[in-house]
């Protein structure tokens, strides 16, 4: 006999949640939830589909991980605060090794980020994961895409292009990928208080899950602005370097996805905070460019305009 669906709920998922305004968990129809005064939700749900997001056979504990990580970077990129999160599971079957593998991943960066799974639903089908993520913000301190101004300065966390080439080696097998490349791929660190810090300094922030050009782009439609940005100032590992080198595509890392670092907006009057800020994070942090009126982004390379097309993935 295999696990009932409840039993398979109860070994793997139930855990009680013990979350600042949780008054009641999993286990009923509705999790029940009291917001404080002076905090707003911000509420963000993701599909993560076997083929289309992660490769079939994938190891559940990384896909545990990454599927709740995805959701926390959505919710760094508004500036929230994780609380909550409710998990709805489609598998194929109830394989104990991949339930146990997941939901170790999936607990794991749960207890990381402090965030409670507080209820979900488990269905059989084609393998595929729905994660839905609740954080809180101070009244109006949400970061939004559509806050850039012109003369704001750009700038980025992190490495850009490690999760990039990761995939690169999975698909074809170049060289060029170590474990710690690997890893921001399979297991990237939403960059959570970092988003936080940027409450009331970044003019605006989005994170970066389909390339920094086509995120940028996203931040620069929703602000009716332009910008120049150029790609000596990108960060990029040793690693990303030497394979643009080799390979002649100067635009990959900047248009690679799943870096889930964050791409933020900076009034030039609090660049001095912003660096000293920036300075107490354990990755990097790098100004890139700055917002003009154009209303197009342009790309220099060492000061000479070049043409980058992003080929940001699309379902339809
Ligand atoms: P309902 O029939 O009301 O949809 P279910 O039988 O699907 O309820 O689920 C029972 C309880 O278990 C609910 O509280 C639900 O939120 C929770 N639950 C179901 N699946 C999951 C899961 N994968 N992770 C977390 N909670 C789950
Ligand atoms: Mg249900």
């Amino acid at each position: 006999m295999g696990l009932s669906e409840f039993d398979l709920i109860d070994r793997y998922f139930s855990r009680s949640v013990v979350r600042k305004g949780c008054e009641l968990g999993m286990g009923d129809d509705c999790a029940i939830l009291s917001p404080e005064i002076g905090l707003q939700m911000a509420v963000t749900v993701d599909t993560l589909v076997e083929d289309v997001h992660f490769f079939a056979g994938v190891n559940p504990r990384s896909l545990g991980y990454k599927a709740l990580a995805v959701s926390l970077s959505d919710l760094a990129s508004m500036g929230a605060e994780p609380r909550y999160v409710t998990l709805a599971l489609t598998i194929p079957d109830a394989d104990e090794c991949w339930l146990q593998g997941f939901s170790e991943g999936f607990f794991e960066i749960a207890d990381q980020y402090n965030v409670g799974l507080i209820g979900g639903d488990t269905t059989r089908g084609p393998l595929s994961i729905t994660i839905q993520a609740h954080g809180v913000i101070p009244e109006g301190q949400a970061l939004l895409r559509s806050g850039a101004e012109v003369g704001d300065f750009i700038y980025v966390t992190g490495l850009i292009g490690n999760a990039g080439l990761a995939l690169q080696s999975y698909l074809d097998d170049t060289k060029y990928c170590d474990h710690a490349t690997l890893r921001r791929f399979n297991m990237p660190s939403p960059r959570v208080e970092a988003g936080m810090q940027l409450r009331n300094l970044a003019s605006a922030c989005i994170d970066i899950s389909d390339g920094l050009l086509a995120d940028l782009s996203h931040i620069l439609k929703a602000s009716e602005a332009g910008a120049v940005i150029e790609l000596a100032q990108i960060p990029l590992s040793d690693s990303v370097r030497q394979f643009q080198l080799i390979t002649g595509q100067p635009g990959f890392a900047v248009t690679a996805g799943d870096d889930y670092e964050l791409c933020f907006t900076v009034p030039p009057g609090l660049v001095d905070e912003i660096e000293r800020l920036c300075n107490t994070w354990s990755y990097s942090c790098a100004c890139i460019g700055k917002i003009d009126s154009s209303k197009k982004l342009t790309i220099l390379q060492d000061g000479q305009r070049i043409e980058i097309t992003s080929n940001s993935y699309q379902h339809f």
